[in-house]
């Protein structure tokens, strides 16, 4: 007769106890019942390491301490404490969910786990997670590290982002669930992923599972998770203008929706818009009776799901005054060209040697200090300008903007260079 419990209440009881005394207990986000405290750390925790988090979450919880702090913000503050964690889509639906929150629950983080999930930017999994660790709610959980343990566990095969392998590992996990103590479980999952059972190096020798890990069992742990299918990541190419005036730059803000949403960006011209004369092209921003538009640098960024090559073309103005840009042509040159050899040929290459200092990214930690935000919109210059959405930025103000990188490797390298 076999006296051995059942496996889902011998894994559950085997990781609470490892928990207690080897997991981590001091992650500035544990120790606290709190739901913004919780709901910020898992959003944040999102593709991102927890090395990277914690100066952000610290920085964010000094400038926004709760919900209502939040809600009250301006979005601008919001992405520029955000700038350089990526994935912007998070800071926008946090601000959204917080006011959300505000309007519709008094201020309170709802309670139960489908009610939290309705909010904007919370998945199915940190809804879970924040029920369980601020309401003791007894929810499964499904990152990224917890389907990677409990696929060499119980050795389910196949990619891990597909329909049916998700469907497997929620019934999993929700087999799994213990009767009680089950914010000390959900956290032995997560230190289980992160600290032992790792993409690579696991660490089986000390997991407090590996008795019955089939994975293990059959030296097949690198095997699973089964990898995502291979696939080509695509190229997309953009033009962005580099408008400048001694120390301003021109930055415009992008809609709130698609990549960079939010965020202010250097302005987009189509390549079909390189046969113009560049003070048409230009116009749009600042009218101007000439321009002169030189190459200043070829950069490369991965999104998830393409590359963006970007060749940055600089347009320097001696004044931002219209009236005395205007005042030797009271209208647009008719028919002229771009000066001889400046004209770029649609797909052209800019000049080798034009790319920017590698290394040039924001720094990790170095945000503005808290509050510093809110006194931007307040410089931001109201000069002329014909699009709406764009404004003249003194350079060391707009470096203090939510950026993407690659706008803000442009502006440091002109920091850089005086
Ligand atoms: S024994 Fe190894 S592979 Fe299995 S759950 Fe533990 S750490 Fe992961």
């Amino acid at each position: 007769m076999n006296d051995s419990p059942p496996v889902a209440e011998s894994f559950s009881a085997r990781l609470i106890a490892w928990q207690k005394s080897a997991g981590r207990h001091d992650l500035p986000w544990q120790n606290t019942t709190d739901p913004y405290r919780i709901w910020l750390s898992e959003i944040m925790l999102q593709q991102t390491q927890v090395g990277t988090v914690i100066g952000y979450y610290e920085r964010f919880l000094a400038r926004f301490p709760d919900i209502a702090s939040l809600a009250r913000a301006d979005l601008d503050a919001v992405m520029s404490l955000w700038s350089g964690l990526g994935y912007y889509s998070r800071a926008r639906n946090l601000h959204k969910a917080a006011r959300i929150i505000q309007s519709e629950y008094g201020g309170c983080m709802p309670g139960n786990r489908a009610d939290i999930e309705a909010l904007p930017g919370i998945g199915r999994s940190s809804a879970a997670a924040i029920a369980v660790f601020a309401h003791g709610a007894r929810e499964a959980i499904l990152d990224g590290n917890v389907k990677r343990v409990l696929a060499r566990h119980r050795a389910v095969s196949g990619y891990t982002g597909s329909a049916s392998v998700q469907a497997r590992l929620w019934s999993l996990a929700e087999d799994l669930l213990p009767a009680q103590d089950i914010a000390a479980y959900t956290q032995g999952l997560m230190d289980l992923g992160a600290t032992l059972c790792t993409r690579s190096n696991s660490a089986c020798g000390r997991c407090p599972v590996r008795d019955d890990c089939l994975a293990l069992a059959t030296q097949q742990v690198h095997a699973y998770p089964s990898p995502r299918p291979a696939r080509v990541r695509p190229v997309r190419q953009s033009i962005m203008l580099l408008l400048t005036s001694k120390d301003r730059v021109l930055l415009e803000r992008r809609p709130p929706a698609g990549i960079w949403g939010g965020l202010w960006c250097l302005p987009n011209i189509e390549s079909g818009e390189l046969h113009a004369p560049p003070e048409q092209i230009v116009n749009r921003w600042h009218p101007v009776g000439k321009a002169h538009l030189q190459p200043f640098g070829n950069l490369r960024h991965g999104f998830t799901h393409f590359t963006l090559e970007i060749a940055v073309l600089r347009c320097e103005f001696d004044s931002l005054d219209v009236g005395a840009q205007l005042q030797h042509s009271s209208q647009l040159p008719q028919g002229s060209q771009l000066p001889q050899g400046s004209q770029l040929a649609q797909g052209s290459q800019l000049a080798q040697g034009s790319q920017l200092p590698q290394g040039s990214g924001l720094p990790q930690g170095s945000q503005l200090p808290a509050g510093s935000s809110v006194t931007l919109s307040e410089r931001a210059t109201d000069l002329h300008c014909a699009e709406p959405d764009a404004r003249w930025w003194p350079l060391h103000d707009a470096l203090a903007l939510g950026l993407p990188v690659p706008v803000r490797q442009v502006l440091e390298s002109l920091q850089l260079s005086g």
